[in-house]
């Protein structure tokens, strides 16, 4: 064999090396008796990740796929023509506009609900096939009682599948599956990457005709998770419980320093019962006071510790406008449905000190105050131009 030949087939044994950590099989394809066959259809690196959260969450089964928008995109395969479908108001921009354009394409008879409502949840429609919700929501962090929610559900139709998206309570404070859901899913990006630099979603399950259903789907959809993120997810995972509690004790800081600012004018914090949320971090949301709102670009400029963009739930904090962000992609009235203005401001509490958190924060403030005062005196700004065009100019 020539040489360049023998280059091409040159590979060492490494069947013994014995790696203290899966290493990363960023392979596409398997040789034909391997059981994970084709990446698009399994990889250890997927199925570890998988693994990780099926654990901590208490499911029998899991399905790693490439964005928490595929995790929903997945769910809704199990849908068919004029299937009913109830949304709950408050959810995800892209999630709300996902439902509503395959509610179109399919002929779903879609509802859109307040589902934190006791007597909505009794009228659910009959017959009705799939209820999606996420609790706490975004925005406003309202509970849905998942365990309520699924007992009307199958008494309108034995065959309706709860969907609960879990991304804001992350698999360590929430478990949906044992309240009565069917599926529980995520979007990894957040919570479980916890840094920022991967996208990834996950589909769990106890009943094993869904999770066969969801494989078929990655598999000929092929949203599949790429090896590499799943490689980096884990690693993520392993510091998941500390930097959770890392954010749980600074959010409850924050959560009292913001209800005695006088710029605040009301803090939204999820109800955590113990029993559905065991506990909660990271994410909160707060009025501006109305003599402020038009200032959110001073404000937000203002801070130094506080990113302003999509990301949320990492290790850095963040700032973030949801009408011109998160919930950019709906429609002036559709947000004044769900009553989301641009007053609503969301952080992000990141794992830096909440001493220097607050101080950041007391800033900005004194900040706006000067802006407003200034623009109330018909000078204008004293702050030149160090406003900032919102956030998230993007439809995400
Ligand atoms: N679900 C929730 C609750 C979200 O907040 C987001 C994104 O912000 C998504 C799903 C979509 O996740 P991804 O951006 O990974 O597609």
């Amino acid at each position: 064999m020539r040489p360049t030949t023998r280059a091409l087939h040159s590979s060492i044994d490494d069947r013994d090396a014995a790696p203290s950590v899966l290493p990363l099989y960023q392979n596409s394809a398997f040789q034909a008796h391997s059981p994970y066959f084709y990446t698009r259809k399994n990889n250890p690196n997927v199925a570890s990740f998988e693994q990780v959260v099926a654990t901590l969450e208490g499911a029998r089964h899991a399905v790693a796929v490439s964005t928490g928008m595929a995790a929903i995109s997945s769910v809704l395969t199990l849908l068919a023509p004029g299937d009913t479908v109830v949304l709950n108001q408050l959810v995800y921009g892209c999630s709300f506009k996902l439902f509503q354009r395959v509610a179109k394409r399919l002929g779903l008879d879609l509802r859109i609900v307040s589902l934190s409502s006791k007597q909505q949840i009794e009228k659910l429609p009959p017959k009705t096939r799939m209820v999606f919700f996420e609790t706490p929501t975004n925005p406003f962090l309202r509970t849905v009682d998942v365990g309520a929610v699924a007992r009307q559900a199958k008494a309108t139709n034995p065959e309706a599948l709860v969907v609960v998206d879990n991304t804001w309570a992350t698999p360590l404070y929430q478990h949906p599956l044992e309240l009565g859901a069917d599926i529980s899913l995520h979007s990894a990006t957040k919570y479980l990457s916890g840094h920022s630099d991967v996208m990834g979603g996950i589909v769990l399950t106890d009943r094993a005709d869904l999770e066969e259903e969801l494989r078929a789907s990655r598999f000929y959809y092929g949203a599949v998770m790429d090896p590499h993120s799943a490689w980096l997810l884990c690693r993520s995972m392993q510091t998941f419980g500390i930097r959770m509690e890392a954010h749980h004790q600074t959010t409850l800081r924050m959560v009292e320093f913001l209800r005695k600012r006088p710029e605040v004018r009301h803090v939204y914090y999820p109800e955590v019962d113990g029993h559905q949320l065991k506990r909660y971090g990271t994410l909160v949301f707060f009025d501006l006071r109305e003599d402020l709102v038009e200032h959110y670009p001073t404000f937000a400029k203002s801070l130094e510790l506080f990113s302003t963009g999509t990301g949320m739930a990492a290790v850095t904090s963040m700032v973030a406008q949801p009408y011109s962000g998160s919930h950019a992609s709906m429609t002036p009235e559709e947000k004044a449905e769900m009553g989301l203005g641009p007053g609503l401001v969301r952080l992000s509490f990141g794992l830096e000190d909440p001493e220097d958190l607050k101080a950041d924060l007391a800033r900005a403030f004194e900040v706006v105050e000067q802006a407003r005062a200034a623009a109330a005196g018909g000078g204008g700004s004293r702050l030149g131009n160090r406003s900032a065009a919102p956030d998230g100019k993007g439809p995400m």
